[in-house]
C-alpha cells in the first residue's frame, strides 16, 4: 500500500507456510505452531517515504526454549524495527547527534539511544561490504544546521554502505574510491535523486551502471513543472 500524500508506505510480511518455523534462541526447527502475532514496525525509509511493516509472525513449541517467538529474519526481537534500520542508526550516529537522528527519522530520543548503547557494549564490528549490485543513495539535511549528508545503500540487503558529508559530487567520488574496480564493476544499477553532482559521480566510475530515479522525487519536480506552466 503506497500513500503518495502522506509519503508513507505500509507492507505486509507473512511467514512461508511452506517451510517449518525455526526457534529464534536455538535456530533449530519448531515442534508446532503456538498461536499467531501481528505487530508494526519501523524499516529504513523507502527514498523519503516512512516505511512500516505488518509483520504476521508465529509463536512456536521449541524442544529445548519452550514456548518462543519463531526467528523473525530481518528484524531484531528486541526492537521495534529492522535490523538494517537500526544499522543506519548507527552509521548516523558516527556524524549525527542523537537528536538529530531522532528528528530526522521521527522516532524517539530515548529508541535512538538505546541502540546506540547496546552497539557500543557488543562492539559493532566493521565487516566487508562484498560486491554490491544495486544502490540507493538518499541525502538527508540536518536542518538547524544546513548540513547535508549523502547516505549510500546496498539496496538488496538495506544494509548502509557509505555516510558522507555534503551532497556533491566529491561526496559520491570519496565512496567510489574506496571500493575496488571489481567492486565499481559489479555495479549495475544506481537509484537517486535527479541531482546533477550524484549523476556526474556515477556516470564518472560507473558509466555502465544504469541511473533510476525514484517516483516520489520525480513527481514532486513534474509538479513543480506543471505549476510554473500553469502559472
Ligand atoms: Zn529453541
Amino acid at each position: 500500500m503506497i500513500d503518495n500524500t502522506q509519503k508513507e508506505i505500509e507492507v505486509t510480511v507473512e511467514p512461508d507456510k511452506r517451510y517449518t518455523p525455526i526457534c529464534h534462541i536455538c535456530k533449530t526447527k519448531a515442534n508446532g505452531v503456538h498461536s499467531y502475532h501481528e505487530r508494526m514496525i519501523r524499516d529504513l525509509n523507502v527514498f523519503d517515504a516512512r516505511t512500516m511493516i505488518r509483520y504476521r509472525y508465529r509463536k512456536i513449541r521449541c524442544r529445548t526454549c519452550g514456548i518462543v517467538v519463531e526467528d523473525l529474519g530481518l528484524v531484531e526481537p528486541s526492537l521495534r524495527m529492522t535490523r538494517r534500520l537500526a544499522r543506519y542508526i548507527l552509521e548516523l550516529c558516527k556524524m549525527m547527534t542523537i537528536r538529530e537522528i531522532a528528528d530526522h527519522l521521527g522516532l524517539d530520543w530515548k529508541t535512538i539511544k538505546d541502540i546506540h548503547k547496546e552497539a557500543l557494549k557488543n562492539r559493532y564490528e566493521e565487516e566487508d561490504i562484498g560486491y554490491p549490485v544495486l544502490l540507493a543513495v538518499d541525502e538527508i539535511s540536518v536542518k538547524k544546521q544546513h548540513r547535508y549528508l549523502t547516505i549510500i545503500i546496498n539496496w538488496e540487503t538495506g544494509r548502509v554502505l557509505f555516510v558522507g558529508r555534503g551532497r556533491r559530487c566529491n561526496t559520491l567520488k570519496d565512496f567510489f574510491r574506496s571500493l575496488t574496480g571489481k567492486q565499481r564493476a559489479a555495479i549495475q544499477a544506481v537509484a537517486m535523486d535527479m541531482w546533477d553532482p550524484y549523476i556526474k559521480a556515477v556516470t564518472k566510475y560507473c558509466p555502465h551502471a544504469a541511473i533510476v530515479f525514484d517516483q516520489f522525487h520525480v513527481i514532486s519536480s513534474f509538479g513543480r513543472v506543471i505549476n510554473r506552466v500553469l502559472k
